[in-house]
Protein backbone atom coordinates (compact mmCIF):
# COMPACT_ATOMS: atom_id res chain seq x y z
CA UNK A 1 0.00 0.00 0.00
CA UNK A 2 1.74 3.30 -0.62
CA UNK A 3 1.15 7.01 0.33
CA UNK A 4 -2.29 8.19 -1.96
CA UNK A 5 -3.57 11.81 -1.82
CA UNK A 6 -6.65 10.60 -0.41
CA UNK A 7 -5.45 8.77 2.67
CA UNK A 8 -8.53 6.67 3.22
CA UNK A 9 -8.78 5.81 -0.79
CA UNK A 10 -7.95 2.07 0.09
CA UNK A 11 -10.49 1.94 3.06
CA UNK A 12 -13.01 2.91 0.83
CA UNK A 13 -12.19 0.77 -1.56
CA UNK A 14 -12.59 -2.31 0.70
CA UNK A 15 -16.21 -1.34 2.05
CA UNK A 16 -17.41 -1.16 -1.82
CA UNK A 17 -15.40 -4.30 -2.43
CA UNK A 18 -17.39 -5.96 0.21
CA UNK A 19 -20.27 -5.19 -0.40
CA UNK A 20 -23.17 -3.00 0.87
CA UNK A 21 -24.20 -3.75 4.52
CA UNK A 22 -26.81 -6.27 4.96
CA UNK A 23 -30.04 -4.81 6.29
CA UNK A 24 -31.54 -5.72 9.29
CA UNK A 25 -32.96 -8.62 9.27
CA UNK A 26 -34.27 -9.12 12.77
CA UNK A 27 -37.65 -8.40 13.79
CA UNK A 28 -39.26 -5.69 15.43
CA UNK A 29 -40.70 -6.46 18.91
CA UNK A 30 -43.49 -4.13 20.35
CA UNK A 31 -41.71 -1.96 22.80
CA UNK A 32 -37.97 -3.17 22.47
CA UNK A 33 -35.56 -0.03 22.02
CA UNK A 34 -32.58 -2.20 20.87
CA UNK A 35 -31.86 -5.88 19.74
CA UNK A 36 -28.44 -4.98 20.88
CA UNK A 37 -27.01 -2.61 23.75
CA UNK A 38 -23.40 -2.82 24.14
CA UNK A 39 -21.94 -1.03 27.04
CA UNK A 40 -18.25 0.45 27.05
CA UNK A 41 -17.93 2.58 23.69
CA UNK A 42 -13.71 1.95 24.06
CA UNK A 43 -12.28 -0.35 21.18
CA UNK A 44 -14.52 -3.28 21.68
CA UNK A 45 -17.15 -2.00 21.96
CA UNK A 46 -17.01 -0.19 18.67
CA UNK A 47 -15.55 -2.86 16.94
CA UNK A 48 -19.01 -5.16 18.05
CA UNK A 49 -21.07 -2.55 16.46
CA UNK A 50 -19.27 -2.93 12.96
CA UNK A 51 -19.69 -6.70 13.70
CA UNK A 52 -22.70 -6.85 14.08
CA UNK A 53 -23.37 -4.77 11.55
CA UNK A 54 -22.12 -6.56 8.94
CA UNK A 55 -24.42 -9.50 10.35
CA UNK A 56 -27.40 -7.41 9.67
CA UNK A 57 -28.30 -7.01 13.11
CA UNK A 58 -29.92 -3.92 13.55
CA UNK A 59 -31.33 -1.50 16.23
CA UNK A 60 -27.95 -1.73 18.16
CA UNK A 61 -26.67 1.22 20.13
CA UNK A 62 -23.15 1.42 22.29
CA UNK A 63 -23.77 3.45 25.29
CA UNK A 64 -20.68 5.09 27.29
CA UNK A 65 -20.27 6.75 30.42
CA UNK A 66 -17.28 8.92 29.73
CA UNK A 67 -18.27 12.53 28.57
CA UNK A 68 -16.32 12.41 25.40
CA UNK A 69 -14.38 10.26 23.26
CA UNK A 70 -10.99 11.86 24.91
CA UNK A 71 -12.07 9.93 27.98
CA UNK A 72 -13.93 6.70 26.69
CA UNK A 73 -11.33 3.64 26.81
CA UNK A 74 -8.04 3.39 28.48
CA UNK A 75 -5.83 4.84 25.81
CA UNK A 76 -5.53 8.37 26.63
CA UNK A 77 -6.95 7.37 30.32
CA UNK A 78 -5.48 5.09 32.56
CA UNK A 79 -2.35 3.83 29.78
CA UNK A 80 0.61 5.70 30.54
CA UNK A 81 3.06 3.79 28.33
CA UNK A 82 4.47 5.23 25.29
CA UNK A 83 4.16 1.97 23.48
CA UNK A 84 1.15 -0.54 23.16
CA UNK A 85 2.08 -3.78 25.35
CA UNK A 86 1.39 -5.96 22.42
CA UNK A 87 3.06 -6.66 19.17
CA UNK A 88 2.45 -3.86 16.12
CA UNK A 89 1.58 -7.01 13.71
CA UNK A 90 -1.93 -8.63 15.92
CA UNK A 91 -4.86 -8.09 13.93
CA UNK A 92 -7.50 -6.08 15.43
CA UNK A 93 -10.95 -4.08 14.95
CA UNK A 94 -10.22 -4.51 11.47
CA UNK A 95 -11.99 -7.89 11.26
CA UNK A 96 -9.99 -9.28 8.71
CA UNK A 97 -10.51 -6.62 6.77
CA UNK A 98 -6.92 -5.35 6.17
CA UNK A 99 -7.45 -2.13 4.77
CA UNK A 100 -9.16 -0.79 7.93
CA UNK A 101 -6.16 -2.26 10.09
CA UNK A 102 -3.92 -0.15 11.96
CA UNK A 103 -1.10 -1.25 9.45
CA UNK A 104 -2.90 0.25 6.44
CA UNK A 105 -4.19 3.32 8.32
CA UNK A 106 -0.52 4.24 9.30
CA UNK A 107 1.44 3.51 5.88
CA UNK A 108 -1.27 5.61 4.41
CA UNK A 109 -0.30 8.07 6.32
CA UNK A 110 3.52 8.27 6.91
CA UNK A 111 4.24 5.54 4.29
CA UNK A 112 5.66 1.85 4.56
CA UNK A 113 9.23 2.63 5.82
CA UNK A 114 7.90 4.63 8.91
CA UNK A 115 5.84 1.46 9.35
CA UNK A 116 8.62 -0.76 8.97
CA UNK A 117 10.38 1.50 11.46
CA UNK A 118 8.39 1.22 14.21
CA UNK A 119 9.23 -1.53 17.11
CA UNK A 120 5.58 -1.33 18.56
CA UNK A 121 2.79 0.83 18.36
CA UNK A 122 2.72 4.66 19.77
CA UNK A 123 0.06 4.63 22.21
CA UNK A 124 -1.37 7.92 21.18
CA UNK A 125 -1.13 7.10 17.26
CA UNK A 126 -3.32 4.14 18.28
CA UNK A 127 -5.75 6.19 20.04
CA UNK A 128 -6.01 8.51 16.80
CA UNK A 129 -6.46 4.99 14.70
CA UNK A 130 -9.36 4.11 16.70
CA UNK A 131 -10.84 7.66 16.39
CA UNK A 132 -10.31 7.23 12.57
CA UNK A 133 -11.65 3.80 12.46
CA UNK A 134 -15.52 5.05 14.71
CA UNK A 135 -15.85 8.04 12.14
CA UNK A 136 -14.90 6.48 8.87
CA UNK A 137 -17.04 3.60 9.85
CA UNK A 138 -19.90 5.87 10.98
CA UNK A 139 -20.09 4.56 14.76
CA UNK A 140 -21.34 6.92 17.05
CA UNK A 141 -21.26 5.26 20.98
CA UNK A 142 -23.63 7.22 23.38
CA UNK A 143 -21.32 9.56 25.68
CA UNK A 144 -22.38 10.53 29.01
CA UNK A 145 -24.91 7.53 29.37
CA UNK A 146 -23.67 5.44 32.33
CA UNK A 147 -25.95 2.16 32.43
CA UNK A 148 -26.24 2.01 36.38
CA UNK A 149 -28.17 -1.60 36.37
CA UNK A 150 -29.47 -4.00 34.08
CA UNK A 151 -32.99 -5.46 34.80
CA UNK A 152 -34.62 -8.74 34.08
CA UNK A 153 -38.04 -7.46 32.96
CA UNK A 154 -40.42 -10.32 31.37
CA UNK A 155 -38.48 -11.85 28.15
CA UNK A 156 -36.10 -8.43 27.72
CA UNK A 157 -33.78 -6.63 29.70
CA UNK A 158 -34.49 -2.88 30.99
CA UNK A 159 -31.44 -0.86 31.09
CA UNK A 160 -31.61 2.02 33.89
CA UNK A 161 -29.76 4.73 32.58
CA UNK A 162 -28.11 7.95 33.52
CA UNK A 163 -28.03 10.36 30.67
CA UNK A 164 -27.60 14.01 30.17
CA UNK A 165 -31.22 14.36 30.14
CA UNK A 166 -32.11 12.86 33.29
CA UNK A 167 -32.53 9.54 34.25
CA UNK A 168 -34.02 7.45 32.00
CA UNK A 169 -34.80 3.47 30.68
CA UNK A 170 -34.61 1.51 27.44
CA UNK A 171 -34.67 -1.74 26.82
CA UNK A 172 -32.99 -4.48 24.99
CA UNK A 173 -32.92 -8.19 23.70
CA UNK A 174 -28.80 -8.70 24.43
CA UNK A 175 -26.38 -6.67 26.26
CA UNK A 176 -22.54 -6.95 25.64
CA UNK A 177 -20.46 -5.96 28.52
CA UNK A 178 -17.59 -4.33 26.47
CA UNK A 179 -16.66 -2.55 29.97
CA UNK A 180 -13.24 -2.67 30.21
CA UNK A 181 -10.75 -3.81 33.07
CA UNK A 182 -12.65 -1.27 35.58
CA UNK A 183 -16.21 -2.50 34.69
CA UNK A 184 -15.22 -6.04 35.32
CA UNK A 185 -15.22 -6.26 39.20
CA UNK A 186 -13.09 -3.09 40.26
CA UNK A 187 -9.71 -1.28 41.17
CA UNK A 188 -8.19 -3.58 43.59
CA UNK A 189 -6.87 -1.06 46.34
CA UNK A 190 -5.23 -2.99 49.38
CA UNK A 191 -6.56 -2.25 52.40
CA UNK A 192 -3.58 -1.41 53.97
CA UNK A 193 -3.66 1.99 51.80
CA UNK A 194 -8.01 2.42 51.95
CA UNK A 195 -7.99 1.72 55.89
CA UNK A 196 -5.64 4.12 56.83
CA UNK A 197 -4.98 6.69 54.76
CA UNK A 198 -7.07 9.60 53.38
CA UNK A 199 -8.24 9.09 50.08
CA UNK A 200 -6.67 12.60 48.94
CA UNK A 201 -3.19 10.78 49.65
CA UNK A 202 -3.49 7.80 47.34
CA UNK A 203 -4.46 6.97 43.81
CA UNK A 204 -4.77 3.52 41.53
CA UNK A 205 -3.16 3.79 38.58
CA UNK A 206 -6.89 3.76 36.88
CA UNK A 207 -7.43 7.40 38.51
CA UNK A 208 -6.91 10.65 36.59
CA UNK A 209 -3.79 11.10 38.36
CA UNK A 210 -2.60 14.86 38.56
CA UNK A 211 1.47 14.19 37.46
CA UNK A 212 2.19 17.52 37.76
CA UNK A 213 1.51 18.03 40.97
CA UNK A 214 3.73 15.67 42.34
CA UNK A 215 6.53 17.44 41.16
CA UNK A 216 9.01 17.59 43.99
CA UNK A 217 7.55 15.26 45.84
CA UNK A 218 8.13 11.74 47.22
CA UNK A 219 6.37 9.26 45.25
CA UNK A 220 5.58 5.69 46.47
CA UNK A 221 4.12 3.34 43.98
CA UNK A 222 3.39 -0.22 44.64
CA UNK A 223 3.08 -3.14 42.56
CA UNK A 224 5.57 -4.24 40.12
CA UNK A 225 3.67 -5.34 36.62
CA UNK A 226 3.94 -2.89 33.83
CA UNK A 227 1.00 0.03 35.31
CA UNK A 228 3.30 0.35 38.27
CA UNK A 229 6.29 1.28 36.50
CA UNK A 230 4.23 3.16 33.82
CA UNK A 231 3.23 4.98 36.94
CA UNK A 232 6.61 5.50 38.24
CA UNK A 233 8.07 6.55 34.97
CA UNK A 234 5.62 9.54 34.34
CA UNK A 235 6.12 10.56 37.86
CA UNK A 236 9.73 11.08 37.39
CA UNK A 237 9.21 12.50 34.34
CA UNK A 238 6.96 15.03 35.76
CA UNK A 239 9.62 16.25 38.10
CA UNK A 240 8.77 13.86 41.23
CA UNK A 241 11.71 14.13 43.98
CA UNK A 242 12.22 10.42 44.61
CA UNK A 243 9.83 7.33 43.22
CA UNK A 244 9.78 4.11 45.20
CA UNK A 245 8.26 1.18 43.69
CA UNK A 246 7.53 -1.42 46.56
CA UNK A 247 7.43 -5.38 45.08
CA UNK A 248 5.80 -8.28 47.23
CA UNK A 249 8.42 -10.73 44.97
CA UNK A 250 12.21 -10.93 45.41
CA UNK A 251 12.60 -10.03 41.90
CA UNK A 252 10.27 -8.53 39.37
CA UNK A 253 8.00 -10.96 37.19
CA UNK A 254 10.22 -11.63 34.27
CA UNK A 255 8.56 -14.76 32.32
CA UNK A 256 5.78 -14.24 30.28
CA UNK A 257 3.94 -17.97 30.92
CA UNK A 258 1.08 -17.35 28.67
CA UNK A 259 3.44 -17.85 26.08
CA UNK A 260 4.12 -21.22 26.48
CA UNK A 261 0.24 -21.25 24.68
CA UNK A 262 0.53 -18.33 22.54
CA UNK A 263 -0.28 -20.57 19.16
CA UNK A 264 -3.69 -20.35 17.44
CA UNK A 265 -4.06 -24.09 18.13
CA UNK A 266 -4.54 -23.50 22.05
CA UNK A 267 -5.43 -19.44 21.43
CA UNK A 268 -8.18 -20.28 18.89
CA UNK A 269 -9.47 -23.92 20.82
CA UNK A 270 -8.87 -22.22 24.36
CA UNK A 271 -12.37 -22.77 25.74
CA UNK A 272 -12.18 -26.57 24.54
CA UNK A 273 -10.08 -27.16 27.60
CA UNK A 274 -11.07 -28.92 30.47
CA UNK A 275 -11.89 -27.12 33.61
CA UNK A 276 -8.49 -28.44 34.97
CA UNK A 277 -6.13 -27.37 32.14
CA UNK A 278 -8.16 -23.81 31.94
CA UNK A 279 -7.98 -23.35 36.33
CA UNK A 280 -4.14 -24.17 35.75
CA UNK A 281 -3.59 -22.25 33.26
CA UNK A 282 -4.92 -19.59 34.98
CA UNK A 283 -2.84 -19.98 38.28
CA UNK A 284 0.04 -20.62 36.66
CA UNK A 285 -0.11 -16.95 35.57
CA UNK A 286 -0.95 -15.41 38.49
CA UNK A 287 1.86 -17.45 40.17
CA UNK A 288 3.94 -16.32 37.81
CA UNK A 289 3.32 -12.61 37.54
CA UNK A 290 2.07 -10.37 35.27
CA UNK A 291 5.63 -9.09 33.10
CA UNK A 292 5.74 -5.15 32.59
CA UNK A 293 7.52 -4.35 29.32
CA UNK A 294 11.30 -3.87 29.28
CA UNK A 295 11.13 0.04 28.20
CA UNK A 296 8.75 0.40 31.02
CA UNK A 297 11.07 -0.53 33.39
CA UNK A 298 13.93 0.79 31.24
CA UNK A 299 11.97 4.43 31.90
CA UNK A 300 11.98 4.15 35.60
CA UNK A 301 15.51 2.74 35.99
CA UNK A 302 17.27 5.28 33.99
CA UNK A 303 16.61 8.00 36.56
CA UNK A 304 18.98 8.17 39.86
CA UNK A 305 15.74 9.12 42.04
CA UNK A 306 13.94 6.03 41.09
CA UNK A 307 14.30 3.71 44.30
CA UNK A 308 13.54 -0.34 43.67
CA UNK A 309 12.32 -2.23 46.91
CA UNK A 310 11.99 -5.96 46.25
CA UNK A 311 10.48 -8.21 48.78
CA UNK A 312 8.81 -5.25 50.06
CA UNK A 313 5.26 -5.67 51.10
CA UNK A 314 3.09 -2.78 52.89
CA UNK A 315 1.29 -4.09 55.54
CA UNK A 316 1.19 -0.58 57.89
CA UNK A 317 0.02 2.81 56.83
CA UNK A 318 -0.31 6.03 59.19
CA UNK A 319 -0.66 9.75 58.35
CA UNK A 320 2.08 11.30 60.22
CA UNK A 321 3.49 14.98 60.46
CA UNK A 322 1.64 15.40 57.07
CA UNK A 323 3.11 12.58 54.79
CA UNK A 324 2.56 9.05 54.35
CA UNK A 325 5.02 6.69 56.67
CA UNK A 326 5.43 2.49 56.22
CA UNK A 327 7.69 0.58 58.22
CA UNK A 328 8.90 -2.82 55.84
CA UNK A 329 11.15 -5.04 57.21
CA UNK A 330 12.60 -2.52 59.95
CA UNK A 331 12.57 0.52 57.17
CA UNK A 332 10.75 3.43 57.65
CA UNK A 333 9.87 5.24 54.28
CA UNK A 334 8.19 8.95 54.32
CA UNK A 335 6.21 9.75 51.19
CA UNK A 336 3.95 12.37 49.93
CA UNK A 337 1.84 10.29 48.15
CA UNK A 338 1.06 6.41 47.42
CA UNK A 339 -0.23 5.07 43.49
CA UNK A 340 -1.58 1.56 43.35
CA UNK A 341 -0.26 -0.62 41.12
CA UNK A 342 -1.87 -2.68 42.17
CA UNK A 343 -4.44 -4.37 39.65
CA UNK A 344 -7.81 -5.27 39.35
CA UNK A 345 -10.46 -7.34 40.97
CA UNK A 346 -12.84 -9.51 38.14
CA UNK A 347 -15.30 -10.09 40.51
CA UNK A 348 -18.40 -9.52 38.03
CA UNK A 349 -21.18 -10.60 40.12
CA UNK A 350 -20.42 -8.01 42.33
CA UNK A 351 -20.69 -5.20 39.85
CA UNK A 352 -23.60 -3.10 40.67
CA UNK A 353 -25.16 -3.07 37.27
CA UNK A 354 -25.57 -6.86 37.86
CA UNK A 355 -27.17 -6.37 41.33
CA UNK A 356 -30.27 -7.67 40.08
CA UNK A 357 -28.90 -11.03 39.10
CA UNK A 358 -26.93 -11.03 43.14
CA UNK A 359 -26.72 -14.76 43.44
CA UNK A 360 -27.60 -16.42 40.09
CA UNK A 361 -24.27 -15.86 37.96
CA UNK A 362 -22.43 -19.08 37.78
CA UNK A 363 -19.08 -18.77 39.13
CA UNK A 364 -16.19 -21.35 38.77
CA UNK A 365 -15.98 -21.89 42.81
CA UNK A 366 -19.33 -23.18 41.20
CA UNK A 367 -18.45 -25.84 39.38
CA UNK A 368 -14.87 -26.93 39.74
CA UNK A 369 -12.90 -27.61 42.71
CA UNK A 370 -9.24 -27.31 42.80
CA UNK A 371 -6.22 -29.48 44.03
CA UNK A 372 -4.99 -27.84 47.26
CA UNK A 373 -1.77 -26.10 45.83
CA UNK A 374 -4.05 -24.26 43.17
CA UNK A 375 -6.80 -23.10 45.23
CA UNK A 376 -7.45 -19.16 44.56
CA UNK A 377 -10.38 -17.30 45.33
CA UNK A 378 -9.76 -14.39 43.12
CA UNK A 379 -10.21 -16.58 39.86
CA UNK A 380 -13.20 -19.03 42.16
CA UNK A 381 -15.24 -15.78 41.83
CA UNK A 382 -14.79 -15.63 37.97
CA UNK A 383 -17.79 -15.98 36.16
CA UNK A 384 -18.08 -19.58 34.38
CA UNK A 385 -19.18 -18.26 30.67
CA UNK A 386 -20.92 -20.12 27.92
CA UNK A 387 -19.19 -20.49 24.36
CA UNK A 388 -20.71 -16.89 22.95
CA UNK A 389 -19.31 -15.44 26.11
CA UNK A 390 -23.07 -15.64 28.21
CA UNK A 391 -23.59 -15.42 32.03
CA UNK A 392 -24.70 -19.02 32.78
CA UNK A 393 -27.42 -19.36 35.60
CA UNK A 394 -26.17 -21.11 39.22
CA UNK A 395 -29.52 -22.70 40.12
CA UNK A 396 -32.29 -23.72 37.96
CA UNK A 397 -34.69 -20.58 39.59
CA UNK A 398 -32.61 -18.00 38.51
CA UNK A 399 -33.03 -15.85 35.68
CA UNK A 400 -33.56 -17.25 32.09
CA UNK A 401 -32.24 -13.76 30.72
CA UNK A 402 -28.68 -14.55 32.05
CA UNK A 403 -27.72 -15.38 28.62
CA UNK A 404 -28.80 -12.77 26.90
CA UNK A 405 -26.26 -10.73 29.07
CA UNK A 406 -22.90 -11.24 26.74
CA UNK A 407 -19.41 -10.79 28.60
CA UNK A 408 -16.27 -9.29 26.62
CA UNK A 409 -13.93 -7.74 29.55
CA UNK A 410 -11.08 -9.50 31.52
CA UNK A 411 -13.73 -11.20 33.73
CA UNK A 412 -13.60 -13.67 30.92
CA UNK A 413 -9.99 -14.66 32.35
CA UNK A 414 -10.79 -17.95 33.17
CA UNK A 415 -13.03 -19.15 30.77
CA UNK A 416 -11.03 -18.67 27.91
CA UNK A 417 -7.46 -17.14 29.15
CA UNK A 418 -5.84 -13.93 28.22
CA UNK A 419 -6.28 -11.80 26.57
CA UNK A 420 -10.07 -10.65 26.57
CA UNK A 421 -11.03 -7.36 25.10
CA UNK A 422 -7.27 -6.98 24.20
CA UNK A 423 -6.57 -6.39 20.65
CA UNK A 424 -5.59 -9.99 20.44
CA UNK A 425 -8.83 -11.13 21.28
CA UNK A 426 -10.77 -9.32 18.85
CA UNK A 427 -9.75 -12.17 16.11
CA UNK A 428 -11.16 -14.88 17.76
CA UNK A 429 -14.09 -13.46 20.65
CA UNK A 430 -16.10 -10.91 18.26
CA UNK A 431 -16.81 -13.61 15.68
CA UNK A 432 -18.23 -15.70 18.52
CA UNK A 433 -20.12 -13.18 19.93
CA UNK A 434 -21.95 -11.78 17.37
CA UNK A 435 -22.52 -15.55 15.80
CA UNK A 436 -23.97 -16.53 19.42
CA UNK A 437 -25.99 -13.68 19.26
CA UNK A 438 -27.41 -14.02 15.75
CA UNK A 439 -28.53 -17.18 16.12
CA UNK A 440 -29.94 -16.31 19.36
CA UNK A 441 -32.24 -13.38 17.84
CA UNK A 442 -32.74 -15.45 14.79
CA UNK A 443 -33.77 -18.79 16.84
CA UNK A 444 -35.99 -15.57 19.24
CA UNK A 445 -37.82 -14.48 16.44
CA UNK A 446 -38.42 -17.48 14.39
CA UNK A 447 -41.96 -17.33 14.54
CA UNK A 448 -41.93 -13.89 12.33
CA UNK A 449 -38.89 -15.05 10.43
CA UNK A 450 -40.51 -18.50 9.52
CA UNK A 451 -43.56 -16.77 8.08
CA UNK A 452 -40.97 -14.56 6.16
CA UNK A 453 -38.87 -17.20 4.55
CA UNK A 454 -42.15 -19.02 3.84
CA UNK A 455 -43.98 -16.26 2.55
CA UNK A 456 -44.29 -15.76 -1.12
CA UNK A 457 -41.74 -14.24 -4.12
CA UNK A 458 -42.77 -13.05 -7.38
CA UNK A 459 -40.56 -15.01 -10.06
CA UNK A 460 -37.59 -13.30 -11.80
CA UNK A 461 -38.50 -13.95 -15.13
CA UNK A 462 -42.07 -15.42 -17.19
CA UNK A 463 -41.53 -18.88 -18.96
CA UNK A 464 -41.72 -15.91 -21.99
CA UNK A 465 -38.17 -16.18 -21.66
CA UNK A 466 -37.13 -19.70 -22.73
CA UNK A 467 -40.66 -19.87 -24.80
CA UNK A 468 -39.29 -20.04 -28.03
CA UNK A 469 -37.03 -22.28 -27.58
CA UNK A 470 -38.93 -25.33 -26.31
CA UNK A 471 -38.99 -28.26 -28.45
CA UNK A 472 -42.13 -30.67 -27.66
CA UNK A 473 -41.89 -34.17 -28.95
C1 LIG B 1 -2.65 0.05 31.70
C2 LIG B 1 -3.13 -0.91 30.68
C3 LIG B 1 -2.41 -1.09 29.52
C4 LIG B 1 -2.86 -1.95 28.53
N1 LIG B 1 -2.12 -2.13 27.39
C5 LIG B 1 -2.58 -2.94 26.42
C6 LIG B 1 -1.87 -3.11 25.18
O1 LIG B 1 -0.82 -2.56 24.99
N2 LIG B 1 -2.40 -3.92 24.24
C7 LIG B 1 -3.59 -4.54 24.40
O2 LIG B 1 -4.03 -5.24 23.50
N3 LIG B 1 -4.28 -4.40 25.55
C8 LIG B 1 -3.81 -3.63 26.55
N4 LIG B 1 -4.52 -3.50 27.71
C9 LIG B 1 -5.77 -4.16 27.84
C10 LIG B 1 -6.80 -3.10 27.50
O3 LIG B 1 -7.67 -2.95 28.56
C11 LIG B 1 -7.49 -3.32 26.21
O4 LIG B 1 -6.75 -3.62 25.10
C12 LIG B 1 -8.44 -2.18 25.83
O5 LIG B 1 -8.51 -1.09 26.68
C13 LIG B 1 -9.73 -2.87 25.82
O6 LIG B 1 -10.67 -2.02 25.30
P1 LIG B 1 -12.14 -2.13 25.82
O7 LIG B 1 -12.96 -1.32 24.88
O8 LIG B 1 -12.48 -3.56 25.99
O9 LIG B 1 -12.11 -1.54 27.29
P2 LIG B 1 -11.81 -0.02 27.79
O10 LIG B 1 -10.82 0.63 26.90
O11 LIG B 1 -11.46 -0.15 29.21
O12 LIG B 1 -13.22 0.67 27.61
C14 LIG B 1 -14.33 0.30 28.40
C15 LIG B 1 -15.33 1.42 28.36
O13 LIG B 1 -16.51 1.01 29.04
C16 LIG B 1 -17.07 2.14 29.66
N5 LIG B 1 -17.98 1.69 30.72
C17 LIG B 1 -17.67 0.89 31.79
N6 LIG B 1 -18.76 0.70 32.55
C18 LIG B 1 -19.78 1.37 31.96
C19 LIG B 1 -21.17 1.56 32.28
N7 LIG B 1 -21.73 0.98 33.35
N8 LIG B 1 -21.93 2.32 31.45
C20 LIG B 1 -21.39 2.89 30.34
N9 LIG B 1 -20.08 2.77 30.01
C21 LIG B 1 -19.29 2.01 30.80
C22 LIG B 1 -15.87 2.89 30.19
O14 LIG B 1 -16.17 4.25 30.43
C23 LIG B 1 -14.86 2.68 29.07
O15 LIG B 1 -14.84 3.75 28.15
C24 LIG B 1 -4.07 -2.65 28.72
C25 LIG B 1 -4.78 -2.48 29.92
C26 LIG B 1 -4.32 -1.63 30.89
C27 LIG B 1 -5.12 -1.47 32.15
Amino acid sequence: MSQSLDPDADAHAALRLIGPDPANWVPDRVGLDHNVAIIGGGQTGCALAFALRRAGVGKVTILEAAPDEQRAGLWLNAARMNLLRTPKTLPGPELGIPALSFQAWYEARHGQAAYAAIDRIPRTDWADYLSWYKAFLGISPRYRTRVERIEPTGDRLTLHLDTPAGRATETAQKVILATGFAGSGGNFIPNVLVDNLPRERFAHTEDTIDFPALRGKVVGVIGAAASAFDAAGVALEHGAAQVHLFARRDAIAAVPITRTRGFPGAYDNYYLLPDGDRWHQAFRFFDYGSTPTTDAIERAVRFDNFHLHLSAPWSNAAMQDGQVVTTIGGTHYRLDFVIAGTGYSADLASRPELRDFAGQILLWRDVYTPPPAEQDERLGCHPYLGGGHELKPRTPQASPLLKDIHVQNPAGFVSFGLPIGDVPSMKRDIPVIVSRISADLFLGTLAELRERMTGSMPPDFSDALYRAAVRRP
